[in-house]
């Protein structure tokens, strides 16, 4: 059923044959809440805890496709969900520092992550819209939320040379993908529309 996952994603265009190899191995099903176990290999978002969902594997794919991960890479991911787009990146070799905002979601992805043997560098319960100062410079950033505007902060989060790619708007968002070229020159992509679920900002 992954086989037949990956080669639906390769006939709607992802490319990337470590991206696919990743589609392949990782087991979607265990990622999903019961009930929808059954339905993890189509190529559709699924509701998980704390009214949030699994992001479909296209557009899962299509993002890492977009951070050109390589293996060493430090990634920030901006809601942590499921779990799956951050067992995605570790597939791929990457040290990943994850936040998610759910305490809910947190907690439960966080011990699925020992259970089955996936390990970020660091998970984080707290606002991602600010980022992780502390950690920061990263290769790159993904936020696997729709946000309201472009979160400017995360983008003096990059190394000169990495990518921030972040659907952005309200009820549909522009995938957009900045790539920092200086200090201070970003080149900014449009890529297309995608759904998810609203970036939240904790104004406190
Ligand atoms: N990558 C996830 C996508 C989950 S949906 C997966 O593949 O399953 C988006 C997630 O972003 C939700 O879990 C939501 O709680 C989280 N989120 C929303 N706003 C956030 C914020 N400001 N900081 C951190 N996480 C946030």
């Amino acid at each position: 059923m992954r086989n037949k996952l990956a080669d639906l994603l390769i006939a709607k265009g992802i490319v990337d044959p470590k991206v696919l190899d990743a589609i392949r191995t990782i087991p979607r099903h265990l990622f999903m809440d019961s009930g929808f176990e059954g339905h993890a290999y189509q190529d559709k978002a699924f509701p998980i805890a704390a009214e949030q969902t699994i992001s479909q594997p296209y557009t899962v794919a299509f993002q890492t496709e977009l951070l050109a991960v390589k293996p060493g890479h430090k990634i920030l991911e901006i809601g942590t969900g499921s779990g799956y787009q951050t067992a995605v990146l570790l597939e791929l070799k990457a040290k990943v520092y994850t936040i998610e905002r759910q305490l809910e979601l947190f907690k439960k992805t966080n011990l699925f992550f020992k259970k089955i043997g996936y390990t970020p560098k660091k998970t984080i319960f707290g606002d991602g819209y600010k980022g992780l100062p502390e950690e920061a410079p990263f290769d790159s950033i993904i936020v696997t939320a729709g946000a309201p505007e472009v979160p400017k902060i995360l983008l003096s989060q990059l190394k000169i040379g990495g990518r921030l790619v972040v659907p952005v708007g309200i009820d549909e968002q522009v995938m957009i993908m900045f790539t920092r070229k200086s200090e201070k020159e970003f080149e900014k992509k449009e890529l297309g529309i995608f759904r998810f679920v609203p970036l939240l900002e904790d104004k406190n």
